[in-house]
């Protein structure tokens, strides 16, 4: 099946509050297009460089989502037009964020990065971690940066009883959050999990964002 058609057959089964990311790393701006014409706007990357590359070579209108990990040093070549970062993992990375959006007279969304694979390989934070971040005083100052929710990736697995697991411990993080920290703030709405292989589970844990690819462009060659 092409992309055009991968993508109806997605939108039918996803809810309308549920945004599709279009996860378009590795593959060619003539993929993405296809995409655009078909009227999506909605594409991730998670390399730096490759997200900077294609946001300069193809139509200023499309919402860039970085989902991979960002480092520090090369977060100012998003700046000027990301349109949400996923992977906030530190205090560190969230200062940078929100000078580099100060600069570009800009707030910009990001999500916070929970840990809830059993895998110890992806990055994240605990929900303590989130929680002392988020009471921290240095927080409380950053002004060009807007925490919209969560992101996580679940384990790697066939087990999906473990992956609804961890779904829904990311949600109750989010919940938790959302009741204390975050109660006065109705912009913290947004819960970033699923992917090709689980996403019918996450929008079922409550998923208001799935980061799909190659169920879209098909699989990946490294
Ligand atoms: C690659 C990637 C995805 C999409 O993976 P697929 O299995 O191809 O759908 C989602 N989220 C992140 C963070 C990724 O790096």
């Amino acid at each position: 099946m092409g992309i055009v058609e991968n993508l109806q057959k997605l939108t039918k089964q996803i809810p309308d509050h549920v945004t599709l990311v279009a996860v378009s790393k590795t593959k060619p701006d003539e993929m993405i297009m296809e995409a655009y014409h078909a009227g999506h706007r909605d594409f991730g990357e998670n390399k730096v460089q490759d997200l900077a590359a294609k946001q300069e070579r193809l139509p200023n209108d499309i919402r860039w989502h970085m989902i991979g990990h960002l480092q520090s040093n090369k977060v100012k070549y998003l700046t000027s037009f990301v349109h949400m970062i996923h992977g906030v993992d530190s205090l560190k990375l969230l200062k940078v964020i929100n000078r580099e959006a100060l600069k570009n007279e800009r707030v910009i969304d990001c999500l916070l990065q929970v840990h809830i694979a059993r895998e110890d390989t992806k990055f994240g934070l605990s929900g303590d971690e989130v929680l002392q971040m988020v009471h921290s005083e240095s927080y409380g100052e950053l002004e060009n940066i807007r925490i919209r929710g969560v992101m996580g990736m679940a384990s790697y697995t066939e087990n999906s009883a473990q992956i609804r697991e961890e779904f829904r411990q990311l949600k109750r993080i989010f919940e938790e959050l959302k009741a204390t920290v975050f109660s006065s703030r109705k912009q913290f709405d947004q819960l970033s999990f699923g992917m090709s292989g689980d996403y019918q589970l996450a929008v079922e844990e409550g998923s208001t964002m799935v980061r799909i690819g190659s169920l879209i462009f098909g699989s990946r060659n490294y």
